[in-house]
């Protein structure tokens, strides 16, 4: 091992991907235009970075392990112009960071904090022009699954409200150092206009979706009683007598437009 090998670090989620054929594709997945807004989470030792900035001569990037960016800022400049923004994702400000053109959000994630960095980037949806990731392929499952399947959860219906899911490919353990447990795959996330999502309440989507999933076995009229009646459920068209995961996302909007 060379002196200045960085020994991948677990509670960063650090695994690196080293199969150029991997990387290929998801570049030709993310089709990098000249003058698109990159931001890479997490660039880690630039197996994305490097071929992006190839493609489009700059963008910036979020890392949190401050061991990886002297690397990172002494190697990108071969290769375009890299900004690093030494700093946790989850703090960032998307929307800010934008300034007013979306943003094409990539990367490899932290498999440990996957789902905060979405709801994260969630709220800043409207700054988002699109969203390639690499996440556990059973998260991609969730993500993109239709209502009546055991996939179908929370994650599912507060994504799928605000964004189109398109599930890409595959990507084996081997891929990566060091090797995950778990299959890997990527996705692409595309925010909806204002125009394709009914109007409804976020607050009140977040409080019935989560009352419905706490209790995925119970019917909605037991899962989410003291949440909403019974009655308003039949008026909104809904048989009371659903489990959460028979109730198509159309349908959650619908509730969280009743008035309270
Ligand atoms: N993009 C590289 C690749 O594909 O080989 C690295 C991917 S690795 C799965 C995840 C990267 O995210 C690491 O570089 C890690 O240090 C970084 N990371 C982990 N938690 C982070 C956080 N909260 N904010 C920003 N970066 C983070």
């Amino acid at each position: 091992m060379s002196r200045d090998q960085h020994i991948p670090r677990k509670r960063f989620g650090q695994n690196f991907l080293h199969d150029r054929g991997i990387v290929e594709r998801i570049i030709r997945g993310i089709n990098p235009r000249a003058g698109d807004q990159i931001i890479e989470i997490g660039p880690g030792q630039g197996a994305l970075t490097y071929p992006l900035l190839q493609s489009i001569g700059a963008m910036r990037a979020i890392e949190i392990d401050r061991d990886l960016i002297p690397r990172l800022r002494a190697h990108s400049p071969r290769y375009g112009q890299l900004e690093v923004i030494e700093a946790d994702v989850l703090r960032v400000d998307f929307t800010a960071l934008a300034a007013g053109t979306p943003i094409r959000l990539v990367g490899n994630l932290p498999y440990n904090i996957s789902t905060p960095i979405l709801f994260h980037a969630l709220e800043h949806a409207s700054a988002i022009r699109d969203m390639h990731f690499m996440l556990q392929k059973e998260v991609v499952d969730r993500m993109a699954a239709s209502h009546g399947s055991k996939d179908y959860g929370r994650l599912t219906v507060m994504l799928q409200a605000k964004v189109q899911v398109e599930p890409l490919f595959l990507v084996p353990p081997g891929s990566f150092t060091p090797a995950p447990k778990v299959d890997s795959a990527i996705v692409r996330l595309i925010p909806l206009a204002p125009e394709q999502i009914a109007p409804h309440d976020s607050q009140r989507l977040d409080e019935l979706v989560r009352a419905a999933f706490s209790q995925r076995r119970k019917t909605l009229r037991n899962a989410l009683s003291g949440v909403i009646s019974a009655e308003q459920l039949q008026s909104a068209g809904i048989d009371p007598g659903l489990r959460a995961e028979q109730v198509p996302v159309a349908d959650y909007l619908r509730l969280a437009a009743l008035p309270v």
